[in-house]
């Protein structure tokens, strides 16, 4: 016998002994089974709306209360929020999100968005869409209207044509100016041109921002996220942006990904995030995190694991010599009986909620003072 097999079987009569052998059941003992395990949580009757800091708006009606206003007169939670993020979307001033998003590389804005539905347990994402200013609703109309969940790229836009969404320039003059200083400087931005990769610089790294923010170029992390529970418990997210400005062509970020951007169990609840998409999607943020509720940990405490496991999976080049993140990444979440948070890499950040207390922005929990977040240098 070989010593690989013999191992093999060794261990597993070592697992057996130790009650970790498999055991194979039938459909109808797993339905026992699963009869026995309690809902890991119950609804608590509250309404709650919860999602990125651009969620709340002093000049105008917030994206949280305007999901919120639709939750209390029986508005689906999912048809709720997407109303709440369209606003963002729409709105010319958010150069992180839709129509007025900073635009690629090559100076084309690609959308990405995802959405999940609790009570039906259905899920809609859109990657790299061009000339539609709802990605949202694209994502959406997938999960309404398909079979499939996630659809990408010119052919994304064809099924927005044909479900009647309008075609529109999403570049505005401000945007437009704002590509055309990045291109004009010799050192923007060359994606394209293969580097080792430890001497990548993270997209957000603060050399990089630094040397924008320097020279009055506009440069962009930001997204919305909102998630939101009702009075029954039913529960949604989604998750729509432009992602991060001046990007590769075709890439998409942790938005459009199901489990990464944003993900709901209608059992447990939902989460979603904001910022460095690429370190977010090692991880499947939005999973994890509703994963650790479903176990039993506070909403606050979740998202905080999740920001330390995102450290944990992060690159030598994307860290400091201490282990701290050279970039931004917030995560928020709500749960069935309506427990919400939000949290980050370093103190100062905030999140907006809208409840029976109105719309407001709270304090993200963190791992690192800002004292702490490491300078260029
Ligand atoms: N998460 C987005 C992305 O990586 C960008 C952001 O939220 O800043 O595309």
């Amino acid at each position: 016998m070989s010593t690989s097999r013999r191992d093999f079987l060794e261990r597993s009569a070592m697992l057996a002994a130790a009650g970790f052998a498999p055991r194979t059941i039938s459909f109808d003992e797993w339905e026992a089974e699963r009869a026995r395990v309690p809902a890991p949580l119950r609804s608590a009757g509250k309404n709650c709306v919860v999602g990125s800091a651009n969620g709340l708006h002093a000049d105008r009606p917030s994206g949280v209360k305007i999901a919120y206003d639709k939750i209390m007169k029986g508005e689906d939670t999912l048809d709720a929020i997407i109303a709440g993020v369209n606003t963002q979307e729409l709105d010319p001033e958010d150069n992180s999100v839709g129509y007025g998003g900073l635009p690629n590389a090559d100076g084309v804005v690609q959308l990405d968005a995802s959405c999940m539905h609790g009570p039906t347990k259905r899920a809609g994402a859109v990657g790299s869409l061009e000339g539609i200013d709802t990605p949202s609703k694209v994502a959406k109309a997938i999960m309404d209207y398909t079979d499939h969940i996630f659809l990408v790229g010119h052919d994304a836009k064809r099924f927005a044509l044909a479900m009647g969404f309008t075609e529109r320039d999403l570049l505005t003059p401000k945007s437009k100016a704002a590509f055309e200083k990045w291109k004009a400087d010799p050192k923007a931005y060359t994606p394209w041109v293969k580097q080792p990769p430890n001497r990548m610089r993270p997209r957000g790294g603060f050399d990089e921002q630094d040397y924008y923010e320097e020279r009055g170029i506009p440069w962009t992390h930001g997204t919305i996220n909102m998630n939101a529970v009702n009075a029954a418990g039913d529960v949604s997210s989604v998750t729509t942006t432009s992602g991060i400005s001046w990007k590769v062509p075709g890439r998409v970020g942790d938005s459009p990904v199901i489990g990464a951007g944003e993900y709901t169990d209608n059992t447990v609840g939902a989460a979603g995030s904001t910022g460095r998409g690429e370190s977010n999607i090692m991880v499947c943020g939005a999973f994890l995190a509703v994963e650790y509720m479903r176990q039993g940990v506070a909403p606050e405490q979740a998202l905080v694991n999740v920001m330390k496991r995102v450290i944990e999976h992060s690159e030598k080049r994307l860290l400091d010599d201490k282990g701290r993140p050279f970039f931004d990444l917030t995560f928020y979440a709500v749960t069935k009986d309506g427990r919400y948070a939000g949290a980050c890499a370093y103190e100062g950040a905030k999140y907006a909620v809208c409840d029976e207390k109105g719309p407001r922005l709270e304090t993200c929990a963190y791992l690192f003072k800002q004292a702490e977040r490491p300078r260029r240098g």
